[in-house]
């Protein structure tokens, strides 16, 4: 089976396409500046060159259009006819309380999503062009959305109503949501592979660690508790975005001379480790700055993965106890120093880490010597794999 999973953002979409009897990906890319000038899409089979068509893109139906001649493509393409994609899955941002998990989209669907859209109006709306594009390029072929707060909804109340007027939550919908649970329930999935358990189980702490940060508390294979909150501004210190602040800081900010635009732009862009570094928001560069001893760099890394201790601390007690904690994300699979860092004082969860482990790169493994009590692991994500597992579930059951 062939599924097709497309990631849309409001001026960008990437792609993959998928072989789900192998789960090996056979070509993916990228369209960016849709809607803008200078547009372009990428197409790299898996076993060719990359391809860039350089060509105006009016909406996400012109990039799918290119997209799927390129996959079909009697010279470059990978598979002989359009008509061999058997599903399309989407990445979805925001499912609300409606969706708690992935769906077979129809015309119900769509409604609903729109209902929900303005939770999330930078994504949902371009998730929905994804959707309505594809439906009159390959009409009558089965499409899945997969949301990335769906996993989330099994938080009990007590970790997801906010302390404020009960009202909000149940008028305005204001709660702690969650986001990037196609990436923890993917990597809390290989997990229990790797630690040979079944994932109900097991309690598990998973750490994405990116330009966006969250952590989950998955107890039982269940999401009970998770860092981003009502938006991905939640939680962790990230590339650009604070995490958790006091929020009387934003009120006397805008009580004095400070727009509400200007404080959004500074906690979602101007904040996180870029913010307080004054270095950069990629932890490639802090760490490197950091290293040639600028304290702006180490006080940013410090925050990052003190943050990260002590919310795993807060899960652990979630959960009473852990079996293991999981890293993954750009910086999760790959900063040897922050994992080393924000697992060097866990004495109390019986951890040392095996330093030759915690050295290798892009591996799924554990990183413990075998005597930790508590296991740590480096699993990369896949949401793409998720995303076109979840569509052949769901769309091989009709
Ligand atoms: P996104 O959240 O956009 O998907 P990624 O998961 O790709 O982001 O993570 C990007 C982050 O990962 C960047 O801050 C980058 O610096 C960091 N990163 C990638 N490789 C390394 C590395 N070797 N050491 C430290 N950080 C890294």
């Amino acid at each position: 089976m062939k599924v097709l999973v497309i990631n849309a953002g409001s001026s960008s979409l990437k792609y993959q396409l998928l072989d789900m009897d192998t789960e090996k990906v056979l070509a993916k890319g990228l369209a960016e500046r849709i809607g803008i000038d200078g547009s372009n899409v990428t197409y790299q089979p898996a076993d060719g060159d990359k391809i860039t068509i350089t060509e105006p893109l009016k909406d996400h139906k012109d990039a799918l259009d290119i997209i799927i001649k390129e996959i079909a493509d009697p010279k470059v393409g990978v598979i002989d006819s359009i008509k061999d994609i058997d599903a399309v899955g989407h990445r979805t941002v925001h499912g609300g309380e409606t969706f708690t998990k992935s769906v077979v989209v129809d015309d119900n669907v769509v409604k609903k999503m729109e209902d929900v859209s303005d939770l999330a109006p930078l994504h949902n709306p371009a998730n929905l062009t994804g959707i309505r594009a594809m439906q009159e390029l390959l009409p009558g072929v089965p499409e899945v959305a997969v949301f990335d707060t769906a996993f989330h909804q099994t938080m009990p109340d007590y970790a997801y109503v906010y302390a404020l007027p009960y009202e909000l939550y149940t008028d305005k919908h204001i709660r702690k949501y969650g986001f990037h649970g196609t990436s923890h329930h993917f990597v809390a999935i290989e997990a229990a592979k790797i630690l040979g358990k079944p994932l109900d189980e097991l309690k598990l702490i998973t750490c994405h660690l990116g330009n966006g940060s969250s952590i989950d508390a998955i107890q039982y294979g269940k999401s009970v508790d998770t860092s981003m909150g009502f938006t991905p501004l939640a939680g962790l210190e990230m590339g650009t975005r604070s995490g958790d602040v006091d929020p009387s800081i934003l009120i006397y900010l805008e009580n004095n001379g400070y727009t509400v635009e200007e404080v959004g732009d500074m906690i979602n862009n101007k904040s996180g480790a870029l913010g307080v570094s004054g270095v950069s928001s990629d932890f490639r560069d802090i760490e490197e700055e950091a290293n040639k001893g600028n304290k702006r760099a180490i006080l940013a890394l410090d925050i990052f993965c003190y943050r990260i201790r002590t919310t795993i601390g807060a899960y652990v007690a979630a959960m009473d106890g852990v079996d293991a904690i999981i890293f993954t994300g750009g910086i999760g699979e790959n900063s040897v120093t922050d994992r080393a860092k924000i697992c060097s004082n866990m004495k109390y969860l019986g951890i040392t880490l095996d330093k030759d482990k915690n050295r290798e790169r892009g591996k799924a493994q554990i990183i413990t010597t075998p005597d930790s009590r508590t296991k740590v692991l480096v699993i990369p994500t896949n949401e793409e794999l998720m995303i076109a597992r979840d569509t052949v579930e769901l769309t091989e059951k009709k």
